[in-house]
Order: structure tokens, then C-alpha cells, then sequence
């Protein structure tokens, strides 16, 4: 085991983690940020998180004419580095927290390449990754690149999808961003909605419906796939009448919210809500474990943006730095 004892551990590279990198590099805590690996889970998750898989982010200000998602993590990593962050390409798979009331540290933390990393302090903004339907048919398409996905920012240029019909499941903000993303790509675009009521923020809903090849599908739940070795269409279920048709389709994106990526805090003591986030003390980042903070859509089930994951990362780099002053630790 190392001995070497971190003042602050920060876990995730989206705005929140990187935010946090910010000030607490900035206040001489000499931040590590550990920001994971590429890989698929089961869809692909990117270190720097969900706006690596965006493209155009509009709200984020600062930006008047826009910012791509990668480009604006690229950005804010290099902010946190200038300031000293140490950035670490590997992933934390587990965590033995220090859960004692007294604030005895250090807590250690497990990774990837079997390294035990020790920390006084932790900030955990692991972000959320995409939900699926969960059909059989569904998962071994998009795990064998068979024209599912649950991204179309990641694959809807592909050759494949070009000038074809394509379905994006889900109502809200991401199912109209991607569907107005695949708009300039395939010939119709799909979207397929469990109700006849869209979730999405208006300005999003008029974006796609205001294309030329947008349909939406109301009330209907996809209940298979199907397509051997690439996708052929998807069985739909009316949610009224229970009735079933078939909608051809070359290419299918779900879109229908995601989880929080916490697997690696099982066993941890650490608290969550009814939904999976981590419970956090009304207006600020302590979790019930002291000296472990949480930042980000990984402890936010309502706002889930890229501002407010920043704002939460400076709460939490601010809080990691009083608690760490408060228990002698500077
Ligand atoms: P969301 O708002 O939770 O919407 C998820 C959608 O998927 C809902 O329409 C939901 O249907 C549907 N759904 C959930 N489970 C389903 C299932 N098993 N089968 C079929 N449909 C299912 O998630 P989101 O769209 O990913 O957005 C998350 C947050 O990010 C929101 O706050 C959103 O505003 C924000 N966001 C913003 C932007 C932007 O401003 N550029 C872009 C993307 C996301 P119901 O409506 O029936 O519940």
C-alpha cells in the first residue's frame, strides 16, 4: 500500500469533478483527480462523462455562440491542471471509507490497476450513465454494433444510418436532442413515446417537430428487436389498446434518462435516496460519511446539468477544504 496520504481525492471528470479540481487545486490541496477509463457499461462511458457525448452545449454560460461537450471538458481539465490537479487515467472500483463520527482518516481508495489510494478527503462526481429498456434482443444488438445504441451523438453519423429509417425511444430533453441530431442523417426519424405527452422542454420538442422528416409515435412501448446480425425493425406495443405493429427501422437510439454510477461505493456505508443518487445534506456536498462529499448528477436526480454539476463541484471543493481545515488537516 502507499503511504502517501492525499488531502483530496476527487472521483469523475465532468463538470462537477473538474470544477471541484478547480478550487481545490486553487486553495493548495493538491487535488488527484481520478477520471476513469473508456469502456462500455453497457453503453460507452467516456472519462469527462456525459458531455463527451454531446454535441452542441448552448446553456452553458460563458459561451454565447455554444461550445461542443467535448471541447468544454477539454477546456476545464486544462483549468484544473494549470492549477496543479494530478489527473489519473484509471478508474476507482471500490472504497473503504474511514466511517467514523470523529473524522479519523484516511479513507482508501481501491483501483482499477489494484492500487490502494489514501485520502483524507474525497469528492465523488461520477456522474450517470445511460438507462436501457433492458430487452434481450435490445442489449445483444447494441452490444454487437448491430444498429442499437444509446447514443446517437457517438454513432448516428455512421454509414449505416445514412439516409435509412431511424427510431429515438424516450421524451425528454436527450430523446429530442438526439432525434434532432439524427434528422440530418437518416431519411425519417422516429420518435417513439410511451405517452402522448412529451417531457422535453419546449424549445427542444420545436426543434425536432419543426424538421421536415420528424415523426413522433405516441403511446407506444417498444417490446423487442428485431434483426439477426443488424437491426430490421422494432415490435411496438400500443399502451392503450395493447396492441402490436412493426416499425421498420435501420438504426434505433434509446434515450430514456440514465442512473447514477455508484457501483463502486456497495458496501460503503455511504447513503443513497430512493432513486440510487447519493443523499446529500440540504445546501451542501457532506454525505453521511465525514470527510466524503458528492458533487454532480451522481447526487442530483433533479437539475442534472452541466452548470449545476459545476456548481455542486465548487460546493464540494469548498466543503472538503473547511472540513479538512476544521479537523487539523492543511
Ligand atoms: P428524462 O428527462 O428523465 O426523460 C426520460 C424520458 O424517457 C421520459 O420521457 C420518460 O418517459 C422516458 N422513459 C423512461 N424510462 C422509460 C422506459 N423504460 N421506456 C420508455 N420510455 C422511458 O431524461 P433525459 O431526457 O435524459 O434528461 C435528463 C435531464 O437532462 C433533464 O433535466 C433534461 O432537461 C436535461 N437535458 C438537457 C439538455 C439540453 O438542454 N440541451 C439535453 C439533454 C438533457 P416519461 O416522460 O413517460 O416519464
Amino acid at each position: 500500500m502507499t503511504s502517501e496520504v492525499h488531502k483530496l481525492v476527487i472521483i469523475g471528470s465532468g463538470p462537477a469533478g473538474w470544477t471541484a479540481a478547480i478550487y481545490a487545486a486553487r486553495a493548495n490541496l493538491g487535488p488527484v483527480a481520478y477520471i476513469g477509463v473508456p469502456k462500455q457499461d453497457p453503453g460507452p462511458v467516456l472519462p469527462g462523462g456525459q458531455l463527451m457525448l454531446t454535441t452542441e452545449v448552448e446553456n452553458f454560460p460563458g459561451f454565447p455562440h455554444g461550445i461542443t461537450g467535448p471541447k468544454l471538458m477539454e477546456e476545464c481539465q486544462a483549468q484544473a491542471e494549470r492549477f496543479g490537479t494530478k489527473v489519473i487515467g484509471e478508474d476507482i472500483v471500490s472504497c473503504e471509507f474511514a466511517n467514523d463520527a470523529s473524522g479519523r482518516t484516511p479513507h482508501v481508495l481501491n483501483t482499477s490497476t489494484g492500487q490502494r489510494v489514501l485520502a483524507h478527503a474525497v469528492i465523488i462526481a461520477s456522474g450517470a450513465v445511460a438507462n436501457w429498456i433492458g430487452l434481450d434482443n435490445e442489449m445483444r444488438l447494441a452490444m454487437s454494433g448491430g444498429g442499437v445504441s444509446a447514443c446517437a451523438v457517438c454513432d448516428g453519423a455512421l454509414p449505416a444510418f445514412r439516409n435509412q429509417i431511424l427510431a429515438v425511444v424516450g421524451g425528454g430533453d436527450t430523446a429530442m436532442e438526439e432525434a434532432t441530431y439524427l434528422t440530418k442523417f437518416g431519411s425519417t426519424v422516429y420518435v417513439i413515446h410511451r405517452r402522448d405527452t412529451l417531457r422535453a422542454s419546449k424549445i427542444m420538442q420545436q426543434r425536432f417537430l419543426s424538421r421536415p422528416n420528424a415523426k413522433v409515435l405516441w403511446n407506444k412501448a417498444v417490446v423487442d428487436v428485431l434483426g439477426e446480425k443488424v437491426i430490421e425493425a422494432v415490435m411496438l406495443e400500443d399502451a392503450i389498446t395493447k396492441e402490436r405493429s412493426r416499425l421498420d427501422v435501420k438504426g434505433l437510439f434509446i434515450a430514456i434518462g440514465h442512473t447514477p454510477a455508484t457501483k463502486f461505493l456497495k458496501s460503503t456505508g455511504i447513503e443513497f435516496d430512493e432513486a440510487g443518487y447519493i443523499n446529500l445534506r440540504q445546501r451542501n456536498s457532506y454525505t453521511n460519511i465525514p470527510g466524503v462529499f458528492a458533487a454532480g448528477d451522481v447526487s442530483d436526480a433533479h437539475y442534472r446539468q452541466a452548470v449545476t454539476a459545476a456548481g455542486m463541484g465548487c460546493q464540494a471543493a469548498l466543503d472538503a477544504e473547511r472540513w479538512l481545515a476544521a479537523n487539523g488537516i492543511d
